[in-house]
């Protein structure tokens, strides 16, 4: 029985170097060490050994058996990773369908501020792009804000040195250009503007527009015409306004503008908190003071300004409640729009 063993080990270890496709492992499989095959004979031939010597060779049976099952093994592992290298090596299957490269999108930001400027310029507005950089006289002084006015604490500024910061508005480009123009006017200044805050509905940079108009006889009425076009046209919806007195250095008088809620229509939701508006801008006449300082005479001119911040219209557009969404490159959310 012992030298049967062995002479079958040796046997299949021979076959096993032959074996040159699937066809034949499978046919090797069934001869050694299939259910009825030659180990299992062999195993089974144990019943008739003495009870002496069964354990031991018992033992060895499985042994070599276990032997033969790992070559057996390798041996099949080789001959797989041949077949498909000889199988890709004739080339790509040309009859597959292509893979497609995923396409990239841009971002909500910049879907809202291409279409804001869109708009404005339908209406007549040129768009106007000024320095990040910017001194603290067009950031504040030229916007009617002297040093120390009360209003400069509201900004939470990034100084670079004492008269240079990030601006921390658009505005600035108002007084750069009716400096340099005269009227009449109809410009927007988009880009990003600078201020040291962060929570869930602000970030320390974030995107603007801001839009000014000058000429004879302008009127808070025009005002409230351009931006009733806006938001239609941005909304894509018919939204009552409503302006709410309120304080900028550089509009008088000024206003913040509400809209009626985009979610609810003005019947109160979450959204709105219950209001049926949503605060979207703020706005006003141009401040005399500001038209004093650029020159022009503010008993023939008059004008309108506002500034409206770009994520806040992408956040109620599309009803996202988190702003810091827009900066975490999350291409799950990105991917949405
Ligand atoms: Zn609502």
């Amino acid at each position: 029985m012992e030298n049967e063993l062995y002479s079958l080990e040796t046997e299949a270890k021979e076959c096993l170097q032959n074996l040159s496709d699937e066809t034949q492992a499978e046919e090797f499989r069934i001869r050694f060490l299939g259910r009825k095959g030659q180990f299992s004979t062999i195993m089974r031939s144990l019943g008739g050994v003495s009870a002496e010597d069964r354990p031991r060779l018992g033992q060895l049976a499985n042994s070599v058996k276990a032997e033969i099952e790992q070559l057996f093994e390798k041996k099949k592992a080789t001959i797989q990773n041949t077949t498909s290298l000889s199988e890709s090596s004739a080339g790509p299957d040309l009859t597959l369908p292509g893979r497609c490269p995923a396409g990239g999108r841009l971002h909500p930001v910049t879907l809202i501020m291409q279409e804001t400027c869109a708009i404005f310029e339908s209406l007549g507005f040129s768009v106007a792009e000024g320095p990040d950089v910017e001194q603290d006289y067009y950031n504040f002084e030229a916007l009617n804000i002297p040093a120390h006015h009360p209003a400069r604490d509201m900004h939470d500024t990034f100084y670079v040195s004492d008269s240079i910061l990030l601006r921390t508005h658009t505005s600035p480009m108002q007084a750069r250009i009716m400096e340099t123009q005269e009227p009449p006017l109809r410009v927007i200044a988009p880009g990003k503007v600078y201020r040291c805050d962060s929570d869930i509905t602000h970030t320390p940079m974030f995107h603007q527009v801001e839009g000014f108009l000058v000429d004879k006889d302008i009127s808070f009425a025009d005002l409230k015409g351009v931006l009733t076009v806006f938001t239609q046209k941005m909304f894509k919806k018919d939204l009552p306004l409503r302006f709410r007195p309120s304080f900028f250095p550089f509009t008088e008088p000024s206003a913040e503008v509400d809209i009626a809620c985009v979610m609810c229509n003005g019947a109160g939701c979450r959204v709105c908190k219950k209001t049926g508006w949503l605060e979207i801008l703020g706005s006003g006449m141009i401040d005399p003071e500001v038209f004093k300082m650029v020159g022009y005479d503010p008993k023939v001119y008059s004008g309108f300004a506002f500034g409206l911040g770009i994520e806040r219209i992408a956040m109620l557009k599309y009803g996202i409640d988190d702003i810091r969404l827009f900066y975490e490159n999350d291409q799950r959310f990105l991917s949405q729009f």
